[in-house]
């Protein structure tokens, strides 16, 4: 614990601090309201994503445009092959890249897809943008793709945004739930063993906090890596963190 804290700049207390000051999302759209939306395929929804993201973050047109460019897609239909989906840096054409970011994404055709592969675009935009910077810490690039996915979806047309973001939501109240009680806990058990879910909690709230307008031009800087998580804790408004959605 000690040692992931370090790596973020965090102490436990401002780490608890933190995760105690945030909200769950108590409004959660239904799943299913209104006009259901086609789910287009993985290459199909891939293609949209450039496009959405560079309008909201328009400061990043060029590296979005870079990451779209860069970036090797392994749509795996069915999910047959690849449970999860990942995103591998600095891949060579050996190990089937361009030298750059190799996602790899299970599909099943429904909204899931979405979300995963908007995620996924983040983690990649992260690692172009952050250029020869040495890879950020987990946490960090979490993060990173959940303010992604969360401006994505704001650019994506409707019905398909509003299904995506319900469930977005979905997991934003699990993350905030039993993810934050787990890593609460585990901040206060001495030699709790390190687990991955830890990052998820904390990065959800700030990544919600770094979608706010005023809030953009710091989200880009810990995209290209300009700026450390922590600096970024410290130059969030004291009431960023407390807020529904
Ligand atoms: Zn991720």
């Amino acid at each position: 614990m000690a040692q992931w804290l370090g790596r973020h700049g965090l102490t436990a207390g401002t780490c608890a601090a933190l995760l105690r000051a945030t909200v769950p999302p108590t409004v959660l759209p239904p799943l299913r309201a209104g006009n259901a939306p086609v789910i287009p395929d993985g290459p199909a929804i891939w293609a949209c994503l450039p496009d959405a993201l560079a309008g909201q973050l328009p400061m990043l047109r060029a590296e979005i445009a870079r990451t779209a460019r860069q970036t090797t897609v392994v749509f795996d239909p069915g999910g047959t092959r690849h449970p999860v989906a990942l995103t591998l840096v600095d891949v060579p054409p050996a190990g089937g890249g361009q030298g750059g970011p190799l996602v790899v994404c299970p599909t099943d055709g429904t909204v899931t897809d979405v979300l995963a592969l908007a995620h996924e675009f983040g983690h990649a935009l992260n690692h172009v943008a952050a250029g020869a910077q040495p890879i950020q810490p987990p946490m960090t690039r979490e993060v990173c793709a959940f303010a992604c996915e969360a401006l994505i979806l704001r650019g994506l047309p409707t019905p398909l945004s509003d299904a995506a973001q319900a469930l977005r939501l979905r997991h934003g109240a699990r993350y905030l739930g039993a993810g934050r009680r787990r890593l609460l806990t585990a901040l206060t058990t001495p030699g709790a063993p390190y687990d991955y879910g830890w990052n998820y909690p904390l990065a959800w709230g700030l990544a919600r906090a770094l979608i706010r307008p005023a809030a953009l031009p710091l989200l880009a800087d810990l995209l290209a890596a300009r700026v450390t998580l922590a600096g970024v804790v410290d130059a969030l408004p004291p009431d960023a963190m407390p807020q529904d959605g």
